[in-house]
């Protein structure tokens, strides 16, 4: 699974447990996502393409980078919520787009009842935002979206907490180039689509509801 960057850092595998644990509470659980996701995003930032950009500081001229692009961060409704404070205190410059999704009972098939992001994707670097990676159909839907208004598939990240092998199946069999950053590859799902050994439903744990 070489599209999948398993980011082993000591602090975010220390916030993952937290996170994990039955008895946190959503203060904590808020806070430990908030810097978990921070941290992810500072790895998988690592190769975002920079431009020469000279500086003058108080004693001379010197060289100096920029961002290359614009980058949008896109959290899905409602739990990508939890990861987005985190990162924009890392990249406080960032665009914001949001999409929400819900899934017919009928056809199981995801469809958006939100979304807002520019209407031209194809300048931007991509952060999709979601803690869970479980099925896979809510990243992909969102992607094609996001493809569907631009996207550069090379110019696209996922970070997700918590990785289910289905889902990372399932996105890489649509997007195959697709750099998927996550914290852990879980064992599996359950017949209710839940992650294994997971934390749980990370949106009622973030909000209580
Ligand atoms: N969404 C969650 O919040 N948790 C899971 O385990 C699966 C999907």
């Amino acid at each position: 699974m070489n599209r999948v960057t398993v980011i082993a850092h000591p602090v975010v595998q220390h916030h993952l447990t937290v996170l994990r644990n039955h008895r946190t509470g959503p203060e904590e659980f808020r806070r430990g996502l908030a810097q978990a996701a921070a941290l992810m995003v500072y790895e998988a930032t690592r190769t975002l393409p920079t431009r020469a950009r000279p500086v003058v500081t108080p004693l001379e001229k010197t060289r100096g980078v920029k961002l290359a692009s614009e980058v949008l961060l896109v959290p899905i409704l409602r739990a990508g919520l939890g990861m987005l404070d985190g990162i924009l205190r890392l990249i406080p410059e960032a665009r914001v787009g949001f999409i929400g999704l819900k899934r017919s009972e009928k056809t199981l098939q995801a469809s958006a009842y939100h979304k807002s992001l520019p209407e031209e994707l194809g300048s931007f670097e991509i952060l999709l935002l979601d803690p869970m990676l479980a099925t896979g159909g809510s990243v992909v839907a969102a992607l094609d979206l996001l493809a569907a208004r631009g996207a550069r598939r090379v110019r696209l990240r996922l970070v997700s907490l918590v990785a289910a092998p289905e889902g990372i199946a399932r996105v890489h069999k649509r997007y195959p180039d697709l750099t998927i950053f996550t914290a852990s590859i879980d064992r599996r799902l359950n017949r209710k689509g839940y992650i294994l050994p997971g934390l749980g439903d990370a949106g009622d744990r973030l909000f209580g509801v």
